[in-house]
């Protein structure tokens, strides 16, 4: 049988996942047979998970930090939603989200049997906030916005978002699963520090350089995390929060070290030399003539033709599209200048300017 190459990263321009930091593979590696999720046994891998959270209550502002590392932001959303409503426990719940929500809100709400109703976004991408207003009643249990939208790279008006759900009697729960590593170094409002939120996705997998699973879920109360514990009779740990029973010790332990080497100056240099990628290869890409969104965080999107695409593609670019059909660029920390002037090049080789 032949062994699989391993991964590259050299073409791909679409993933919100990136190559781990050496020191963030080194402690997955050394914590791979470890189960977080029964942090009685697995001591040691239980005080890193303390660390990582720790750590993320830094770079989001909270002052104590309640939560756990996740498989991902999918579990995050789910899990924050899933809280929300044994915490409120209103009937026929809702959720209110702009439509520029990831797609892991359908599954919360399929798999915990809340409505989502999503609303429009502005001319900018971001949430509507009266269209939000509009949306929320007495039934609402949370309000979601976006800091760092998959597709725009988009941060809604989180502080208004939280006054809009407070006056409902709702939780305020932030996504930045992809945001939160670089939004710190911004003029962004988008954090714990700036508005009462109740819960945040931030994924150290993503922008954070951990190794794939190590997602992130935070709350500002531990009463809120704690509508999500059920008892666990036949573990040494009494009860457990998280979705899934057995967890990544490798991914928890990553995520502590990619953290330990990166936060904060890591993580500022990463995000200054890709938010400096992104904004020049916007200038790229409007000079040859193509309508592109001025990115606000590292992700370009711009409208291109359906043959050019696929020609890229074929010429091995990861690259992916927009609902609305916009190739979308992520500048993640293994993109490089060389990298987006060798991607120009092969779109020139398609269509002469
Ligand atoms: N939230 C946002 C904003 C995302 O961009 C993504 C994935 O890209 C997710 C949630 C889901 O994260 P995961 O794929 O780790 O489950």
């Amino acid at each position: 049988m032949q062994r699989a190459a391993p991964q590259t990263f050299d073409r791909v321009l679409s993933s919100m996942c990136t190559r781990p930091h050496p020191a963030a593979r080194n402690a997955a590696e050394r914590f791979l047979a470890t189960n977080p999720g029964d942090p009685a046994t697995y001591q040691t891998v239980a005080a890193l998970e303390e660390d990582a959270l720790a750590y993320l209550a830094e770079i989001t502002g909270l002052e104590t930090p309640h939560g756990y590392i996740t498989s991902g932001g999918t579990e995050a959303n789910i899990q924050a939603v899933r809280a929300a409503r044994n915490y409120l426990a209103r009937d026929d719940p809702n959720v209110v989200a702009p439509e520029s929500i990831h797609f892991s809100f359908q599954k919360a709400a399929d798999v915990l049997g809340v409505e989502l109703r999503t609303v429009p976004v502005d001319d900018d991408y971001r949430a509507d906030t009266d269209a939000v207003r509009a949306a929320v009643d007495s039934n609402t249990i949370v309000v979601a916005g976006v800091a760092g939208t998959t597709e725009f790279g988009r941060v809604d008006p989180i502080p208004e978002l939280t006054d809009i759900a407070h006056d409902a009697g709702a939780l305020m729960h932030v996504d930045a699963a992809w945001g939160g590593f670089v939004l710190p170094f911004t003029d962004h409002e988008w954090s714990f520090s700036h508005a009462p939120i109740d819960s945040m996705t931030i994924d150290p997998h993503k922008y954070g350089q951990a190794v794939v699973p190590a997602g992130g879920l935070l709350f500002r109360e531990r009463d809120v995390l704690d509508a999500l514990a059920i008892d666990t009779p036949y573990l040494e740990s009494a009860s457990q929060a998280s979705l899934t029973g057995t967890r990544s010790g490798a991914g928890v332990a990553s995520a502590a070290a990619a953290m330990r080497e990166l936060w904060p100056t890591g993580y500022r240099d990463v995000y200054e030399t890709q938010q400096a990628n992104a904004e020049w290869l916007y200038e790229q890409l409007v000079a040859r003539g193509y309508e592109t969104v001025e990115p606000e965080l590292p992700l370009v999107a711009a409208e291109l033709p359906e043959s050019e695409f696929e020609s890229l593609r074929d010429l091995g670019w990861r690259i992916s599209r927009t609902g609305s059909g916009e190739l979308r660029i992520v500048c993640m920390p293994h993109v490089t200048r060389d990298s987006l002037r060798a991607f120009l090049s092969d779109l020139d080789s398609l269509s002469p300017v």
